[in-house]
């Protein structure tokens, strides 16, 4: 089939979604992406993939490594939602804990999530040499948990410990404050643990260069090719974008905490709530005449819930965290972080700030990433809860694996029931009254 459609969803101007454009570092020092055209005319696949961030472009890359023809759909770019515009933090980590895990689900459910997470890690490389990403610039010098209180400190050591002793895992080092001063110039700290499993990426080249790896092994991407609707047929499911229409026996849907940006994927949505996260980076620091101990290609990230970050790249800081509440980006959040940033480093005092942009995670309600099928002919892989750079690029093994009729065991990630947020929308509001809480627990260590 190769023809353009007749019977294209009749549609105004205003539903094409908008795309800001993303004043990020990462943007102003990304290579170009591979050539990509948009849907114009009606075409046939095994699987409709959409969106073009990492989960959707591992999919792409492991169900033709089985002999499928799969489609990418994206909306806007390639990495245009958070798969370009992350911290580049490359961890194996979740926002529970493992011995958590353990407890509510079985030592079996906790083992499959630590392998995962390990593995997960590991596979950022594998991609890399597959696609040779040199651009990615992947720099594995651990990444390092900070505490911010006594209590926090003894609550990462202990789960730390269990780790080691049940997993055998080997790849931690616990440091007291004086090691953390050294490390971080920052004197907020009362300890920290060193995980020497992991390090930082640029994420859009990241992106860009999965995007190009598969299209020069004939995976097809479509860019700025919006679904904006899904129809179930007896014989398989049609996809409409602003252009064309995919026919194809399955769909993956890979949108995490874009979901909403049209109707098409309403059926997820609710699933997750989206939450804004911001970021800023320095001038170099040479030029300011100023400099911090952190290592470049090592990443920092506090205990707190609303937790900041922070890393090098190259002889500049980046400093993230909670952004706005509200749908775009607020310039009193980034004065926060500012502030936030020059009181951890008073040294910084003078240095200007060059890039500044926002994104959004998808948080769920159990604080794991969800991977499991809707129906027959739907499978989903979503709600990373902000770490999913390392985990939202391996998941498309396993998505392949469900879209092929398999069920992965990977603990609560396939075990736990797909759940609606109760009161959605009452999100708004809810995400401020649970930060304002946080916050609190966070001044109590808790
Ligand atoms: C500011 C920020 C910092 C972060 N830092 C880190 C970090 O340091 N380390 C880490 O591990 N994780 C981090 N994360 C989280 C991580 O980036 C995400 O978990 C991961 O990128 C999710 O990838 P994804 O492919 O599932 O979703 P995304 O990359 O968000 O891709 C979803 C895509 O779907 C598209 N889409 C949506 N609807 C449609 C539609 N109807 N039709 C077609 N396309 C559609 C969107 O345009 C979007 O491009 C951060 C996130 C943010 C926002």
């Amino acid at each position: 089939m190769n023809t353009v459609h007749k019977s294209l969803p009749q549609l105004k101007e205003s539903d094409q979604p908008p795309f800001p454009d993303i004043s990020s570092l990462w943007q102003a020092t990304a290579e170009d992406g591979p050539k990509l055209s948009t849907l114009n005319r009606e075409l046939q696949y095994d699987v409709a993939i959409i969106g073009g961030g990492y989960t959707g472009m591992s999919t792409a890359r492991y169900l033709a490594a089985k002999g499928l023809s799969p489609v990418i759909l994206e909306a806007s770019r390639i990495g245009w939602g958070a798969s370009g515009r992350n911290g580049g933090v490359v961890e194996g980590k979740y926002r529970v804990t493992l011995s958590d895990v353990a407890n509510r689900f079985g030592l079996e459910a906790s083992r499959r999530m630590y392998n995962l997470a390990h593995e997960a890690v590991d596979h950022v490389e594998e991609l890399i040499d597959a696609y040779s990403i040199t651009a990615a610039n992947y720099q594995q010098n651990g990444t390092m948990r900070c505490a911010h209180h006594k209590t926090a400190l003894a609550t990462l050591v202990q789960e730390n410990e269990w780790v080691r002793k049940t997993f055998g895992d080997t790849s931690t080092r616990v440091l007291d404050a004086g090691e953390m001063y050294h490390e971080t110039g920052s004197r907020d700290f009362w300890g920290g643990i060193l995980n020497s499993h992991g390090g930082t990426i640029h994420p859009l080249n990241f992106a860009r260069g999965i995007a190009r790896g598969l299209a020069d092994c004939g995976v097809d991407i479509f860019e700025e090719s919006p679904v904006v609707k899904i129809e179930h047929h007896s014989d398989g499911v049609k996809l409409y974008t602003l252009g064309g229409v995919i026919n194809a026996s399955q769909i993956v849907i890979a949108t995490d905490a874009y979901t909403n940006i049209t109707g098409a994927t309403n059926a997820v949505t609710k699933t997750i709530v989206p939450f804004r996260s911001a970021m800023i980076a320095t001038e170099p620091l040479d030029l300011a005449g100023v400099s911090t101990p952190l290592h470049d290609g090592r990443s920092y990230s506090e205990t707190r819930r609303m937790m900041r970050w922070f890393r090098k790249n190259g002889n500049r800081l980046m400093y993230g965290g909670r952004g706005a509440f509200g749908k775009s980006d607020s310039e009193s959040a980034f004065r926060a972080l500012e502030a936030a940033m020059r009181k951890q480093f008073p040294q910084l005092e003078n240095v200007k700030i060059t890039h500044r942009w926002s994104g959004l995670v998808a948080l769920t309600l159990d604080a794991v990433p969800h991977l499991g099928r809707l129906n027959a002919r739907t499978t989903y892989a979503m709600g990373y809860n902000g770490l999913g750079v390392a985990m939202a690029s391996n998941m498309g093994k396993y998505v392949a694996e469900v879209v092929t009729g398999g069920k992965p065991s990977l603990g609560m990630i396939t075990e736990a029931e797909l759940k609606s947020i109760p009161f959605y929308s009452f999100r708004a509001p809810g995400v401020r009254m649970v930060a304002g809480w946080y916050q609190l627990l966070d001044r109590l260590g808790y």
